[in-house]
């Protein structure tokens, strides 16, 4: 970089020349890296591979959006312009909790985890997408967005709770065809005196039964998923419940004690099946997960305005980082003990369902290789 100044006499005369001339290589060359590396930014923002839009201020006002952006959503550039599309505008009201909880962890961390959720187009439908942010700067907050259209996972997902409620529905028909015809049978032998055949027909039975409950299982899954799993409202006698049930499994399952402590001497509005339905899942997973052990455990405890059902087995064990797991959706821990017994990962979702529509809630707590200890509680007296 030349600069020159003159220097001149008292009648402006110029008389002589004041130079300088500094190198500017360094300079310049990090002008032309940072040029180079805007110039790389903006060509990935327009290489629209995905929808990248960046919002600002305490109303997250949509300033910039690339096209794929445009295109996914059906707004113009105009509207981007007009500085109206506010995140109330363009995202579903039900969903603000997420977005919520995203912003606190890009104030923390500079970025978020990337989630599932909705944006509302310009024609008012509703487009799945997964969107990921970070901070661009701090004053005003300026977050950029990259959002990936969701829809064709959605709808496999869709498709495949559709395929799993029809196929629990077609099975069903058959099955009850089927386990009507074979203890008629067995009724028809036993009259005639033909009593080779029974333990045959019993362990069909026996096998019939197992194949229901796992179809009524897929189907529960699939209404809980609907949100169509219907409950009745009566007064349930829970002692008289718990023993009914214990005394069921035991005869069914001899390998283990189950053992009954307290009582809880109350009533509490339910759905009597299902709430049968909780213990007995519960107790046959303590049996289940617990092969070398000899005694499964229910304590039930009340106050005044709950009453809590532990069931607990001196089993495998469940690792700490499973344990909010297990009540996900056919989810099943991948041990190599647990691997080798049977089961869909479907008992525990069904289970936590329930009791959260009876107002409770369930815990576990586990040691591995020692047991585990599931805690329900229900409350006594539920408002609404
Ligand atoms: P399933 O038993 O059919 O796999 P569940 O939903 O009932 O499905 O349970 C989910 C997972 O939680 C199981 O695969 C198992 O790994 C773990 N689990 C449940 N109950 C116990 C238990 N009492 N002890 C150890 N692991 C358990």
């Amino acid at each position: 970089m030349a600069r020159g100044a003159p220097v001149r006499d008292e009648t402006g005369q110029i008389v002589k020349w004041f130079g300088t001339n500094t190198d500017i290589e360094d300079q310049k060359r990090i002008e032309e890296a940072l040029r180079q590396s805007q110039e790389r930014i903006r060509a990935l923002i327009d290489s629209n591979i995905i929808g990248i839009a960046s919002n600002e201020g305490e109303e997250e006002v949509l300033v910039e959006a690339n096209d794929a952006w445009l295109h996914m959503t059906g707004y113009t550039r105009e509207d981007v312009r007009s500085r109206t599309l506010t995140r109330v505008k363009i995202t579903p009201a039900e969903q603000a909790p997420l977005f919520e909880r995203a912003l606190q962890e890009v104030a923390a961390h500079g970025q978020h985890t990337p989630f599932e959720t909705e944006l509302v187009c310009k024609d008012g439908s509703r487009l799945p997408i997964l969107v990921g942010g970070v901070t661009f700067q701090d004053r005003p907050r300026q977050i950029v967005a990259f959002v990936l259209d969701n829809s064709a996972r959605k709808e496999l997902e869709r498709r495949k709770d559709a395929f799993i409620g029809m196929a629990s529905h077609e099975l069903r028909t058959p099955l009850t065809a089927l386990k009507l015809q074979t203890s008629l049978l067995h009724r028809q032998l036993a009259k005639q005196g033909i009593q080779a055949s029974v333990p045959a027909l019993s362990r069909m039975e026996t096998q019939i039964n197992t194949i229901t409950r796992l179809v009524e299982e897929l189907l529960d899954v699939s209404k809980i998923q609907a949100g169509r799993l219907e409950y009745l409202q009566e007064t349930v006698d829970l002692d008289a419940l718990l023993r009914e049930i214990a005394d069921t499994m035991q005869q069914s399952h001899p390998s283990h004690s189950i053992l009954v402590h307290g009582a809880v001497r109350a009533s509490l509005l339910g759905d009597r099946d299902r709430l049968g339905q909780v213990i007995t899942n519960l107790l046959e997973n303590a049996i289940k997960y617990s092969p070398d052990a000899q005694t499964v455990e229910i304590d039930l405890n009340a106050s005044p305005e709950t009453v809590t059902i532990r069931v607990r087995d001196h089993g495998l064990g469940i690792p700490r980082e499973q344990r909010d797991k297990i009540f996900e959706r056919f989810y099943r821990a991948a041990g190599p003990r647990q691997r080798v017994i049977p089961g869909l990962g479907m008992g525990l979702y069904i289970v936590a369902e329930i009791i959260k529509h009876h107002g409770g809630t369930i815990t576990v707590e586990s040691a591995v290789g020692k047991g585990s200890t599931f805690t329900v509680t229900l409350p006594l007296t539920r408002d609404g």
